[in-house]
């Protein structure tokens, strides 16, 4: 009978001949409890032994990979006291000399007649080949040609030829493997059987079929998660009670009429999108991504006036005071003059024609407790129609009377379980729309995977007459005596400027005191006679606030500050923007750092401060190519793919995907193509059936690979 994956996942590995009670608990350490996560530990690497160097002709400065035999091995301390083992190794043509620096360990693991495969650099010393450092794998005896390399971990004890051991039994003890995957699915992408991927992943007679049986399995991988993700949101739509809201009317015909600009064609666009959401039965769930400037509040507050001009109410969430408070501002500044018409026939003075001030308020943890309660009341009744705020606005004790739209702002900071309870925080019938702003542009496949159960917009036009951002990085310290020339003659001409202070991720206080430090030093030398103020998160609220409006009303020349000005902070007259150790900082927070100036007429710069330092040669590498890719382009999309590059998905997942951990082959860099096509036979198959019942295999399967929390509705019916 064929195998199904469920009952490799409920029989313990210690039930294999070949894994002891030491295997069992090496096994464990490196999170290998049952057959199942034993078969799902892959090669990291698969060994060529057709495509390997002949020792004798390697060149100098050459990479390469040499398949040797251990010859001998032995171990000294250098002058510096450094621990050093050399060891020889030959292959029948030649002989290589290779150095490891502080890794004593090789000499037990080196022993004369091992089979070793190698990769490194050539060098030359001497007149003899040599290696210093290079990667290690052991191979074993293991025949055929092409050989699988399995993560080792030499402190659990795991090495990789023990693993190519036990999966040798594993395969066979399983058979034939039932494939839950439609046979039509299959051959549409071309995708090998379940059976032999397994087998092929793990024992390939070449590199086209492991290749293949990896596309297979990355297929899964992906498929599953798109599968929960598009049946998640078929389920809601079938079963949440929306709003019809009415799109067309006065009152939004009234704000986009008194605007003081033309909406762009993507702002057009991304409000045809949500007006077909709005006008739905069900309720909208949709990504707004634009970059920074890309005009997002416009369309925010369009749908949230769709939701008053019907009767409802609507409420804006930001992660930050700041920036809830900056988004009063400026929605209250939007919406200044816009009254709304009030057509309620049975009003005590006579219904249509008359008119009423829209009623926006602001509701943070700073409100004090006696507006606080009178805000409650007016949510609660219906007087207010628009409220803004922060995490406060879902805690316990707020209810709505009316709540028709909501529009969450920077998304990756609020969870699937906050948006959830906003939408609890309804007195009961409908469930309101939701839209989820992000200026944090992340590509199209990524989107799909990490906000999958989201429809996506993208605003991907500015705004016209944009002044360009001129980048510059000071990487020198000479460098920098010229950044602060520059914010002075800035200064001199009238406009303002900000620094960010170095980042300091551990320790708040730390961060606190060294912006102070910046500050005392700036004022006392190179900006010294300019109006500096200081904002840092140690600052008393009321201090910050006072300072913030200083700047905003140019009081002060330039705002010395850790990345509490992160987001949403606008001011147009700023034109210079330094960030000190800018290599500390990532791409994304960069790019919204730069995107705090270049939003007026004014043209503007952003100064990346520092050196590309780091641990190793690789965390140089990484600082250099992300401060480059900043100075070289200011398109946020562009500047996520490289982010995505250069770090991988995992953090971009973070705590949202933390379920999501069956990515073990799969690659949202690498494999796009595969997100697309697994997201096409997702759709296909969830069809108008979110429980998968036509599919029972693929539903067990979800179930069994991914977290309670995501498939907790296909167990609910
Ligand atoms: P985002 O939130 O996407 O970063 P904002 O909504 O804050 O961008 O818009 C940035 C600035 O551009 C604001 O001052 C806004 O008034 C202005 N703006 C928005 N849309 C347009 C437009 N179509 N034409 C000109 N200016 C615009
Ligand atoms: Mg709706």
């Amino acid at each position: 009978m064929a195998r199904r994956l469920a009952q490799l996942a409920a029989t313990d590995v210690g039930v294999l001949r070949g894994v002891g009670p030491a295997g069992v608990e090496a096994l464990a350490k490196v999170g290998v409890h049952n057959v199942l996560d034993l078969l799902t530990y892959y090669p990291r690497r698969w060994i060529d032994r057709g495509r390997q160097a002949d020792i004798d002709t390697l060149a100098a400065g050459e990479e390469a990979m040499v398949l040797a035999r251990v010859r001998s091995a032995s171990s000294r301390q250098t002058r510096n006291r450094r621990r050093m083992v050399v060891v020889e190794v030959t292959d029948g043509t030649g002989s290589l000399s290779v150095t490891f620096f502080n890794q004593p360990y090789r000499e037990r693991q080196l022993r004369p007649g091992t089979e070793v495969v190698l990769f490194g650099k050539v060098e030359l010393f001497r007149g003899r080949r040599q290696m210093t450092n290079p990667l290690v794998d052991l191979v074993g005896d293991r025949t055929g040609r092409i050989v699988a390399v399995y993560p080792q971990s030499e402190k659990a004890g795991v090495d990789s030829e023990q693993v190519d051991r036990w999966m040798v039994e594993v395969l066979d003890r399983s058979g034939v493997f039932e494939d839950p995957v439609p046979p039509p699915v299959l051959e549409r992408h071309g995708l090998v059987d379940r059976t032999t991927a397994f087998h092929d992943i793990h024992r390939p007679d070449s590199m086209r079929a492991k290749e293949r049986a990896r596309e297979r399995l990355v297929f899964d991988e992906l498929l599953r998660v798109q599968l929960t993700l598009v049946a998640r949101k078929r389920e809601l739509e079938r079963t949440t009670p929306g709003f019809r809201h009415q799109v067309a009317g006065a009152l939004v015909d009234r704000f986009l009429a008194e605007l003081s600009f033309e909406l762009t064609g993507a702002q057009r666009r991304a409000i045809a999108d949500i007006g077909a959401d709005l006008a739905e039965a069900h309720p909208m769930h949709r990504l707004l991504q634009g970059d920074v400037g890309a005009g997002k509040t416009v369309v925010a507050v369009w749908a949230l006036l769709v939701a008053v001009q019907g009767g409802h109410q609507g409420a804006l969430m930001a992660p930050t005071e700041v920036l809830a408070e900056q988004h009063h501002l400026g929605i209250q500044r939007l919406l200044e003059e816009l009254r709304v018409p009030d057509d309620d026939e049975g009003s005590l003075f006579g219904g249509a024609g008359l008119e009423r001030p829209l009623r926006l308020e602001l509701l943070t943890n700073r409100t004090p407790a006696a507006t606080r309660r009178r805000l409650l009341a007016g949510l609660a009744s219906g007087e207010v129609d628009l409220v803004i705020g922060t995490h406060a606005l879902i805690q316990e004790g707020i209810e709505f009377r009316d709540l028709g739209v909501v529009v969450i702002d920077e998304q990756h900071r609020f969870g699937v379980e906050q948006r959830a309870a906003l939408r609890a925080r309804q007195a009961g019938g409908a469930v309101p729309d939701v839209l989820v702003m992000t200026a944090t542009p992340i590509p199209r496949t990524a989107a799909m995977t990490v906000y999958g159960d989201l429809d996506v917009t993208v605003l991907d036009e500015l705004p016209p007459g944009r002044t360009r951002i001129e980048t510059v990085w000071a990487r020198d310290p000479d460098d920098e005596a010229g950044v602060w020339t520059h914010v002075c003659e800035q200064v001199a001409e009238g406009r303002q400027a900000y620094v960010v202070c170095p980042l300091i991720e551990e320790s708040d206080k730390l961060e606190a005191a060294s912006a102070e430090e910046t500050y005392e030093r700036l004022a006392a030398a190179e900006l010294a006679g300019l109006r500096l103020g200081l904002l840092h998160g140690r600052v008393p609220p009321a201090d910050k606030e006072a300072v913030m409006a200083a700047f905003r009303a140019g009081e002060l020349d330039v705002l010395v500050a850790t990345t509490v000005i992160e987001v949403g902070v606008d001011v147009p007259n700023a034109t210079v923007m330094v960030i000190l150790d800018a290599d500390r900082f990532g791409i994304a927070q960069l790019h919204q750092l730069r995107g705090r100036v270049g939003r007026g007429a004014h043209r503007s710069w952003c100064f990346l401060v520092g050196q590309a330092r780091g641990a190793d040669g690789e965390e140089r590498r990484q600082a250099e190519e992300r401060l480059g890719a900043l100075v070289r382009t200011t398109d946020g999309f562009e500047l996520a793919e490289v982010d995505l590059e250069l770090r991988g998905e995992g953090t971009l997942m973070g705590e949202r995907q933390k379920g999501h951990n069956d990515l073990k082959l799969a690659s949202l860099r690498r494999d796009r193509a595969w997100v697309l096509r697994a997201r096409e036979a997702a759709e296909l198959l969830v069809g108008d059936d979110p429980t998968l019942s036509a599919h029972p295999g693929l539903a067990a399967e979800l179930e069994l690979f991914l977290a309670d929390e995501d498939t907790e509705f296909l167990l609910k019916s």
